[in-house]
């Protein structure tokens, strides 16, 4: 589990983020989808991550020291309504170029809500995770809002249309911040991967 986090840096450009010195993980998904939550809930610190940000305004690439052994990083949610054209756009090259160019980066987290059928633009994301070889873990969020059943049952239909795609089922994790669970496998996945 996770002791010690300290926020770093916020940057719009992955060239002046952190050395990148230490593994790194990165959360995406939504907006609204239940990052900040999670984030918080993963860290054990209520105000780490910013929740209920206003959609549409700057956002930025958030480091955060964990442990003293790997960055985490919050990435601004894709898929709000009210984004501008070029917004969008402003979004869509500072993710890639952090993505595609970032080497330390060990894996992305895509949050997806468990509430939800499976939604063409997460579909869209993980699609271009595989195109450019982003090593992808699929996070289910709020599996408390309707029920483990329902979220399992949404889960499965997701992970049946990633099976369609990629040949092979994801990586996946169900969680929810508001009952702590999925907190511990998570952090363990994650120190696995640090021990590497
Ligand atoms: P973000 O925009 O992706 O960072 O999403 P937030 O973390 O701000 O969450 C969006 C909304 O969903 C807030 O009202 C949260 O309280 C709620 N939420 C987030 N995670 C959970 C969860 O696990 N269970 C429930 N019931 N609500 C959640």
């Amino acid at each position: 589990m996770i002791k010690k986090a300290v926020f770093l840096t916020s940057n719009s450009d992955y060239t002046k983020c952190p050395p990148p010195d230490k593994p790194e993980f990165a959360f995406i998904g939504r907006s609204n989808v239940g990052k900040s939550s999670l984030i918080n809930m993963l860290t054990n610190h209520k105000g780490l991550a910013k929740t209920s940000q206003k959609p549409g305004k700057t956002q930025l690439i958030n480091h955060f020291h964990i442990d003293d052994k790997w960055y985490m990083v919050d990435l601004p949610g894709y898929g709000f309504a009210v984004a501008s054209k070029a917004m969008k756009a402003t979004w869509e090259k500072m993710i890639r170029n952090y993505l595609t160019k970032r080497e330390n980066l060990a894996a992305i987290f895509v949050l997806i809500d468990s509430r939800l059928e499976p939604q063409k633009i997460d579909l869209e994301f993980i699609i271009w995770c595989g195109e450019n070889g982003i090593p992808f873990v699929l996070v289910f969020t709020k599996a408390d809002k309707k029920g483990i059943e329902k979220s399992t049952a949404n889960a499965r239909v997701f992970l049946d249309r990633a099976i369609e795609i990629f040949g092979e089922e994801p990586q996946y994790f169900i969680t929810s911040a508001e009952k702590k669970e999925g907190r511990e496998e998570l952090s363990a996945f994650i120190e696995g991967e640090v021990r590497e």
